[in-house]
């Protein structure tokens, strides 16, 4: 028996899928070939230190960088003391005051402009590197980390001389040092995030990469200094929460922009309270991704698997909670799994794979314990039953049904391809569990009227919200949250203004 003739939800093992007309023609010959990146293309050294004064410098306390799909070590980076923070703030600080306070913003963004062309000639590399060292499909990176990171710096460049236009009744001014630190999920694309306003707003940097993916910082070091970036202007200091630290306490930094986990952020914005700092941040999030029963089902579920699985669901703004509207849960949920069993998981740097590695041995171990939670507090699991790698980081795209408001899964940030589905009946009560979270990052709407999808958004608490669509960015458009998930935005216009002093 179908689900489809039913709107009665069976139970998941009792539920059966209708083959699709391939699957019936060719049974299981319809696989695809393996079509694996080269990575022989790509150079790397084994021992990284850190990019301060426009010069790469050793340094100590190294560790390793470990590809998440094989667990091969691919290189070794230096741990940066308070000494070598103070170093690089102090290499930033000379060049904010001798070099890129005092040029014009027609020549900063000429070096912006050529950063940003120099990251698309060199896509192909940047691509297989951050693939690597994140677990992230190749397809993924060549099509959006590597050309949004760049379209950012693109994007940004077009702003330092207009500066000067964009506030009337306002002159702005640059703040000095930006100390910046960001998370491993979009390794290239948050130090884009971060770099190319701070640079067109007339800044310096000190800047941190996450320490399970530090390479393509480290290639992207290598892209300022061929770019003839002025020494000091750009500085990479590598290491772990320790340095990050280093870095937010140092008292000649001005500005800070901290993205990664909530819990980091309440430190760093205790710590930085009372000082003259002026900070962002941008944290994690529990977004709603809402079907009404008159949206465009099959759309939806593309929306609702690029919302969850899209980068191993290590997205701040996934559709981690997919709120259904009652009455057509189980067709939705049929849809879903028929759709989810053509998902490949495997090798990252295939380009046919689109569930790639989960970034660490840590992060699999938080994800497999807030699963654990979700079948322990009696909700209903679904896992694709795919064939994973013996070696690596993996775990299968995973649904749950039967989910409370209450579960731990509807209100932690799992971080990971697991989607915990909820129902509503009314739009009203579609509101109220959507918003039924300390996060405030994200949502999706879908549903064929227009007037609906605007009056559910008014009510969203939210700061990203897309309407028959999921996961879609722009360099042109502010992101950023409400409530837990931190203050300031970026992106757009809007993403100048926390590294600006209008006065
Ligand atoms: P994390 O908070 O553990 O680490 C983020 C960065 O902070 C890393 O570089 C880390 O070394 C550094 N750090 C750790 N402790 C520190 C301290 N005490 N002081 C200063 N720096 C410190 O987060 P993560 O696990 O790397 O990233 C995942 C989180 O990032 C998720 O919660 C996700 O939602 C969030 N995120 C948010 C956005 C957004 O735009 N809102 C974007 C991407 C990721």
């Amino acid at each position: 028996m179908s689900v489809m003739s039913s709107d009665k939800v069976l139970p998941l093992d009792q539920q059966e899928r209708k083959r699709t007309v391939p699957e019936l023609l060719f049974g299981d010959l319809w696989e695809y070939a393996p079509a694996p990146e080269n990575p022989d293309f790509v150079e790397y050294k084994e021992q990284y230190g850190h990019f301060i004064n426009g010069e790469f410098v050793k340094g100590k306390d190294h560790f390793p960088s470990v590809n998440p799909a094989t667990e091969e070590v691919l290189s070794h980076f230096a741990s940066a003391d308070k000494k070598t923070v103070d170093s690089a703030v102090a290499a930033a600080r000379t060049a904010y005051e001798t070099v890129w306070s005092k040029m014009p913003g027609r020549e900063r963004a000429k070096y912006i402009y050529r950063i940003g062309r120099m990251m698309q000639e060199n896509a192909r590399e940047l691509a297989i590197l951050e693939s690597m060292d994140n677990g992230k499909p190749i397809k993924e990176t060549r099509d959006v980390d590597v050309p949004l990171a760049s379209a950012h710096f693109l994007y940004y460049a077009g702003w330092a001389d207009k500066l000067d236009y964009a506030f009337p009744g306002a002159t702005p001014h640059s703040l000095g040092v930006a100390g910046q630190v960001i998370p491993w999920n979009f390794p290239l694309l948050m130090a884009a995030w971060k770099i190319a306003p701070a640079l067109a707003a007339g800044n310096t940097i000190v800047i941190k990469p996450a320490e399970t993916t530090p390479l393509t910082m480290m290639k992207m070091a290598e892209i300022f200094q061929e770019a003839g970036l002025p020494p000091g202007v750009v500085n990479v200091v590598n290491g772990a929460g320790a340095t990050g630290a280093a870095i937010v306490n140092h008292p000649d930094v001005d500005k800070i922009a901290f993205t990664g986990s909530t819990d980091v952020g309440r430190i760093i914005q205790r710590a930085l309270a009372g000082t003259r700092k002026r900070l962002t941040l941008e944290l994690g999030g529990k977004g709603a991704n809402i079907i009404f029963e008159d949206a465009p089902l099959d759309q939806a579920i593309e929306g609702v698997i690029n919302g969850i699985f899209f980068n191993q669901g290590h997205v701040c703004c996934a559709g981690s909670r997919l709120l259904v509207q009652e009455s057509i849960l189980s067709t939705v949920v049929t849809k879903l799994r028929h759709r989810m069993s053509s998902l490949r998981v495997g090798n990252p740097l295939d380009k046919n794979t689109d569930v790639g590695a989960i970034n660490s041995k840590e992060q699999l171990d938080r994800i497999a314990e807030l699963v654990q939670s979700g079948t322990d507090q009696g909700a209903e699991i679904y896992q694709l039953p795919c064939s994973l790698p013996e070696q690596g980081y993996f775990f299968r795209p995973t649904f749950f049904t039967k989910v409370a408001q209450s579960h731990r899964i509807a209100q932690e940030e799992i971080f990971g391809p697991v989607l915990s589905i909820l129902t509503f009946r009314t739009p009203q009560e579609a509101i109220t569990k959507a918003n039924n979270s300390p996060y405030g990052l994200s949502a999706g709407i879908w549903t064929d009227k227009g007037s609906k999808l605007f009056s559910i958004a008014g009510a969203l608490r939210a700061g990203v919200i897309w309407g028959n669509t999921y996961n879609k960015f722009d360099p042109a458009s502010p992101f950023g949250g409400y409530k837990e998930s931190g203050f300031g935005r970026e992106g757009g216009l809007h993403g100048l203004l926390p590294y600006l002093d209008l006065r």
